[in-house]
């Protein structure tokens, strides 16, 4: 049995939990932070790194003009009625200074940005190499601080004493060794559930009699939830699961639970099991695509490509990629050897392959092709604009099968403002905090049904200084998170 004493435990070393543990450092606390995997990171590690922030030094570079009120209302408007409007425009006044400059202080450069669905205006703004960029940096500053990362080690029981939340227990992933922890506040910041298909179907049972893939991070098993629940804790929203269309099965997954993201295939088209398209393949995201997708009957589809398409095909996934460079040799192997990837010589082959009807599949290829032809800007059917793309005309081809594949949750453990954990009364359990993808990102379900992206990894950051500010502040140091909002 290794033992640990700290004021500020924290469950879970990624986004949130370092953006906690370094909120407790500089309060004053000691904090320690326990994570499973072999090092810290989770899914923030190996995100796009992209935030949702608003009036920023780059966004007035690119002469872009926006306030938290504009953005307030993109966001309402796209995460629908059950967004959490007090915890959107906590956030949302806060981007400038306390995400924006603060990881800058970091070491964080934020380098460029990219449009998003549902944005008025461009405001995804992307971390120099990515979300490993800025947890890099994050992790560096929780360890100069005095902060402990204690990897390999699964905290799986949240020890209280009546109402008082008094540490952790675990045991180490490698050894079996027990660990135990005496803690005055303990964090979650565990993640999300999207990476156990179990808990995705109990939150969804509607989608139980398809496939859906397990699409986050590898730790994001949805462990703090239950820890959460088994002591009183209230989850909320959990049946919001925010799911991308463009992933197909990963074939190595012994368990064949994980999907594959593939990407940087513009030109490809979406087919349906009756042969035919039914979405612009441009609006890829989870508000546009997902619910298509979901529409068809059955619930999949083949994306098709030929093969100067093809060259182009990035994999999101570690294996697929050798640093910042993708591996092209495992690309091929993955077309070559998964079994939900056909290929053939003809568009009739590829038909029967995919087992879509002949002449469906034949015309809606051709009644696409034509309009390369017609020399047209966008395409009749779904008004795709066609400047990326291309016809149809170089074999062989190949037909990705794709189903839905759950990437992030929307909902989680409830907390207040101070992200302290709430019971079914609504009544703090004390000494419990948590935040990021836990708490559906932060508070319990922030984004409502919709995220405008860069709506995940921001808010969890975000809401992980909120709470080891607070955690900080119950055991004697600090004032508790304050920040500086945008209109400060
Ligand atoms: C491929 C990918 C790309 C993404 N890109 C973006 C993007 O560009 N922009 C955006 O806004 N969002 C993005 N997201 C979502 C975003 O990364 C997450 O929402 C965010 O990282 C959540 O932060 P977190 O700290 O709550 O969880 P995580 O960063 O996942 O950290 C949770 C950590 O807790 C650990 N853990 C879990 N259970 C235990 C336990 N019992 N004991 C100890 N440790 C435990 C996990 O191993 C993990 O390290 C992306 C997600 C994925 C998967």
């Amino acid at each position: 049995m290794t033992r640990y004493e700290t004021e500020v435990a924290i469950i879970g070393g990624g986004g949130a939990g370092i953006a906690a543990g370094i909120e407790a450092c500089d309060a004053g606390a000691t904090a320690i932070a326990f994570e499973k995997a072999p090092k810290p990171g989770g899914a923030a590690a190996i995100s796009g790194g992209g935030c949702m922030m608003v009036g920023t030094p780059l966004q007035k570079e690119n002469g872009i003009k926006d306030t938290p009120d504009l953005a307030f209302d993109d966001w309402m408007k796209w995460g629908g009625p059950s967004a959490d409007e007090v915890w959107a425009r906590y956030y949302i006044e806060h981007t400038l200074h306390d995400l924006y400059h603060w990881a800058e202080s970091h070491g964080v450069k934020w380098i460029d940005m990219k449009p998003q669905e549902g944005n008025a205006v461009m405001r995804w703004q992307r971390t120099e190499n990515n979300g490993l960029g800025l947890m890099t940096h994050l992790i560096d500053a929780f360890e100069k601080r005095g902060g402990e990362i204690v990897s390999n080690t699964e905290i799986t029981e949240i020890k209280r004493d009546g109402n008082r939340v008094t540490g952790v227990k675990g045991r180490n992933a490698e050894t079996g060794d027990q660990v135990d922890v005496d803690a005055k506040t303990v964090v979650v910041t565990t993640g999300g559930f999207n990476s156990n298909l179990d808990m995705v179907l109990e939150a969804r049972p509607d989608l139980g009699n398809d496939r859906v893939m397990e699409g986050s991070g590898l730790g994001s098993t949805g462990s703090g939830h239950k820890m959460v629940r088994q002591i009183g804790g209230y989850l909320t929203h959990m049946d919001h699961i925010w799911f991308y269309v463009y992933a197909t099965p990963d074939y190595r997954d012994p368990q064949q639970r994980r999907g594959l993201v593939f990407r940087q295939a513009p030109g490809y088209i979406w087919v349906n099991q009756q042969g035919k398209r039914f979405h612009n393949e441009s609006r890829s995201g989870g508000n546009s695509a997902s619910p298509a997708l979901m529409a068809q009957t059955p619930r999949h589809a083949w994306a098709v490509v030929d093969t100067t398409m093809k060259a182009n095909m990035e994999i999101a996934d570690p294996y697929y990629r050798v640093g910042d460079k993708v591996a092209r040799d495992k690309v091929e192997e993955l077309l070559e050897n998964s079994p939900f990837i056909k290929k053939s010589d003809t568009l009739e082959g590829l038909a029967k392959e995919i087992e879509v009807d002949e002449q469906t599949f034949l015309d809606t290829v051709t009644r696409y092709n034509a309009a390369f032809d017609d020399g047209l800007e966008v395409e009749p059917d779904f008004s795709k604009p066609l400047k990326l793309s291309k016809k149809f005309d170089t074999p062989p081809y190949y037909a990705v099968q794709m189903f839905p594949l759950a990437r992030k949750n929307f909902g989680g453990i409830k907390t207040d403002l101070q992200c302290r954990v709430l019971d079914k009364h609504f009544e703090p359990i004390e000494g419990l905090y948590a935040a990021g993808e836990a708490c559906g990102m932060a508070g319990g379900h922030i984004n409502g049904r919709a995220g405008l992206e860069g709506t995940m990894l921001g808010p969890s950051v975000f809401s992980g200084r909120v709470a080891g500010g607070w955690a900080a502040q119950k055991v004697g140091h600090g004032d508790g998170f304050v920040g500086k909002p945008n209109r400060a």
